[in-house]
């Protein structure tokens, strides 16, 4: 039996009628980029998410790049961040011209936490941008605390996790804005690019909105330079339609994630770790394990595929070597970023495929011995 990692063709499936009809209703209409299923995907993200607006935007990096804009933060900021992410959170930065500054992650849910971010802090500091990663809210309240002790904006880098909660309160809520992407592996993810931003307030989404669209709100009157980033029709008429599935596929992810927590328990691996404040929405299932290079071999020569995210932390980017940062310098995403295993794990795998997945992880840690049985027998 074979095991994709993701496979995006059983929603087409599931949803082949209303996807049809939806792009049928945008293509007789003759509107094609920011009309009524735009805004109507903005009101409907915005209320799922709890948040008062939603400004869609050509793509999660965009709703990054525009929010840090909006809230001001430019050249000379420092905006602190997490090494552990995909590098759009750190070229969002890099983009208003402000200056990323790292803060190593928390060892179990591999986020920014208080802790890490706050002697990061400098007169120059403008604003923190935590990532919840994987799904993984990073801890708000406390984050949020610590901006406002000392008068700073927070972005959330919340591309992977649309419907997380932290204490009860949705991605946003902590936060001066969020980024949300549509990239179509992502948990709400469309059929090309898209992205949104979610804020409380009604001036700033009126910003983001000039910002997204040449900075104008007025036809040819433009009060700044903006961008052209954009979502059209079509991806918004879509993702309308996977948008009502979306709390069923989140609670789909949910049960797989326990079946895995349930069957992988004792086996010496790290499982994903769950703070009681938080609803984990596991955009990834991710497991640390010492050999993860040959447990990746070694379930794709079994059919079974696992991808790693992320191998290199932002930190150690050839892009970013002008900001004179050493190996070892944030050792707990160094150590991620070596032992970390993303299992499948989609709304529409099957219990048989994920057994197939554990057997083959236990296969691969029985051969090998647990790390303590080999330590032993080693003389360790
Ligand atoms: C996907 C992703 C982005 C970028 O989103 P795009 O829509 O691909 O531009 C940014 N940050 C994280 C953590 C992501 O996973």
């Amino acid at each position: 039996m074979s095991v994709p990692f993701l496979d995006l063709r059983g929603t087409w499936e599931e949803l082949r009628t209303p996807l049809l009809r939806a792009c049928a209703k945008v293509l007789s209409q003759g509107r094609y980029i920011l009309g009524d299923e735009v805004a109507a995907l903005e009101r409907e993200v915005a209320a799922y998410c709890g948040m008062n607006h939603g400004v869609a935007v050509g793509n999660g990096t965009d709703a990054l790049t525009l929010s840090l804009r909006a809230l001001g933060v430019g050249p000379g900021d420092e905006v602190v961040t997490s090494p552990f992410t995909f590098f759009a959170t750190v070229e969002s930065i890099l983009q208003v011209g402000a200056t990323p500054v790292f803060a190593d992650v928390d060892p179990r849910g591999f986020t920014i936490t208080p802790a890490t971010v706050e002697p990061r802090i400098t007169a120059r500091t403008k604003a923190i941008l935590p990532v919840h990663i994987f799904g993984l809210m990073a801890d708000m309240a406390g984050l949020r605390a610590l901006a406002d002790a000392y008068r700073l904006v927070v972005v959330e880098d919340a591309c992977q996790a649309i419907g997380a909660t932290w204490r009860g309160f949705g991605i946003g809520h902590y936060g001066d804005a969020a980024a949300l992407s549509f990239f179509p592996t992502k948990n709400l993810g469309g059929y090309g690019d898209g992205g949104m931003i979610l804020v409380h307030d009604a001036e700033l989404a009126a910003r983001l909105r000039r910002l997204r669209a040449h900075g104008s709100a007025i036809k040819y009157i433009h009060e700044e330079p903006g961008w052209n980033s954009r979502l059209d029709e079509l991806q918004a008429a879509l993702l309308r339609v996977k948008l009502a599935h979306l709390p069923a596929w989140t609670s789909a992810r949910q049960a797989l994630a326990a079946r895995y927590d349930a069957g992988l328990a004792g086996l010496g691996l790290q499982l994903p770790w769950v703070p009681a404040e938080a609803n984990h929405v596991y955009h990834l299932y991710t497991v640390l394990v010492p050999d993860r290079t040959a447990l990746q071999r070694f379930l794709a020569e079994r059919g079974i595929e696992a991808h790693v995210y992320y191998p290199l932390p932002m930190h150690l980017q050839p892009a970013l070597s002008g900001l004179g940062y050493r190996p070892g310098d944030f050792p707990v995403a160094e150590r991620i970023c070596q032992h970390a295993l993303s299992l499948p794990l989609y709304p529409g795998l099957t219990a048989a495929q994920q057994d197939e997945v554990m057997r083959g992880v236990r296969a691969f840690l029985h051969r090998r011995g647990a790390p303590s049985a080999r330590a032993e027998k080693e003389g360790r």
